[in-house]
């Protein structure tokens, strides 16, 4: 098999660390790991292996796709929820695998009420619950026909009720947040009043889960904190302003790649596409296999920097499709194949997602659900060898999509 010319080295020791610090603070509350976007990029079956190993109570997927993958690869041992949207021509096979359906339609109810009636199964739905995202969500009179539909069909089984925060990352007034709280929580007491048991209720993401208790209820969704980012600067500052016992979260990813040519230009050249740079001296550049076709951004064009022999080195000109220039001339003998790391620690200095983020605009969850979905990952286990490798996805599946 021919060499990766970048890839992804996954830490499963810290995915189970970062678990446990969440365990710690919860009372009652079941953890449930989310493993959408393929465990934010991160790779969701060494994730979800590592999350179940550590002791997560529940799988959280965005679609059926996810969840079934899940199921395939012997990882629903705990129950498996798919969060986002079901459609109702695969309402079936959720069902048939015990797969927990968020509905956010009474017409989802109604299918699946009927499924379950013709299979004689039960179908255990969460309901989604609208308190102000206004993404996914029921509320009013359409709650109220899904609630009756719930009702009338003995085979459906109301387990949760859930609904997602609108404005708890990006800001440390939580008033907003606590508005859906409240909300939320008067949904619940009247879903329960017209004699639904409901067991169990769950509202909060990281964010959440750190800074309002209250909000845990019978689990807690964790995703980002899972693999070791904070949620934002915002809930960081939040948690030390209010004595909130911060967890210690550490990274699980790191990105990698290796020099590809090492070469020196004279004082003047340009480099790359449009000529966007030019050395002010001469210059050693090292070439890097890696540009946004692998998912690294074009934003970081003259901006960011790599880390090459434990220093700093910086992106020269623009990131083309497949290959980044870096500027090397202050580290000391760099050669062919030397190891780079994109996003991640190298001797003293590291690259944080939100370090990058800010190069490229965005967020950290943005950064690592993004890098490069292609690369293979090497899952370090717990004696932080490499105990399973991913090799590239995307196999070619013959017929059309259903
Ligand atoms: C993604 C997601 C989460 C996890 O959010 P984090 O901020 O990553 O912890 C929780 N709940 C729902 C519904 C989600 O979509």
């Amino acid at each position: 098999m021919a060499r990766a010319l970048s890839w992804i080295e996954i830490d499963t020791r810290a995915i189970a660390d970062n678990l446990r610090a969440f365990r710690a603070q919860l009372r009652d509350s079941q953890l449930m790991a989310v493993v959408k976007g393929e465990a934010y990029g991160h790779g969701m079956l060494p994730v979800a292996r590592a999350a179940l190993d550590a002791g997560a109570d529940w799988l959280g997927t965005f679609n059926l796709h996810e969840a079934l993958e899940l199921c395939r690869a012997g990882l629903a041992e705990v129950p498996v929820l798919v969060l986002g949207y079901v459609p109702i021509s695969d309402l079936a096979e959720a069902i048939d695998h015990g797969i927990r359906i968020t509905v956010s339609s009474p017409e989802t109810a109604e299918a699946a009420g009927r499924i379950a009636s013709e299979q004689a199964s039960r179908a255990f739905l969460h309901l989604k619950l609208e308190t102000g995202t206004h993404r996914l969500g029921l509320e009013g009179a359409a709650l109220e026909r899904t609630l009756a539909v719930i009702e009338k069909i003995p085979q459906l089984v109301l387990e949760g009720a859930h609904t997602h925060f609108a404005n708890i990352e990006d800001t440390t007034e939580h008033d907003y947040a606590r508005m859906q709280l409240e909300r939320f929580e008067q949904q619940l007491a009247a879903i329960r009043q017209a004699g639904h048991e409901l067991r169990q209720p769950h509202t909060a993401c990281t964010a959440a889960a750190i800074l309002f208790p209250r909000t845990h209820f019978a689990m807690v969704r964790v995703g980002i904190g899972m693999y070791g980012l904070w949620p934002s600067k915002e809930t960081f500052l939040s948690a030390l302003q209010e004595n909130k016992p911060a967890p210690a979260l550490r990274p699980a990813l790191t990105w990698k790649t290796r020099v590809a040519q090492v070469k020196r230009v004279p004082a003047g050249a340009y480099v790359g596409y449009g000529c966007t740079y030019r050395c002010t001296r001469e210059t050693l550049l090292a070439i890097l296999p890696v540009g946004y076709a692998n998912g690294y951004d074009r934003l970081l064009s003259n901006r960011g920097h790599v880390l090459i022999g434990g220093l700093r080195a910086p992106i020269r000109g623009r990131v083309c499709m497949n290959l980044t220039m870096v500027d090397v001339t202050d580290v000391p003998s760099v050669s062919l194949e030397d190891e780079v790391v994109l996003l991640g620690e190298q001797g003293d200095e590291k690259i944080t997602a939100e370090l990058m983020a800010s190069w490229a605009q965005t967020i950290n969850y943005e950064v690592v659900t993004r890098a490069d979905p292609y690369a293979p990952r090497r899952v370090l286990g717990p004696d932080g060898r490499v105990e399973a490798y991913l090799p590239r996805p995307g196999a070619m599946l013959p017929g059309s999509d259903p």
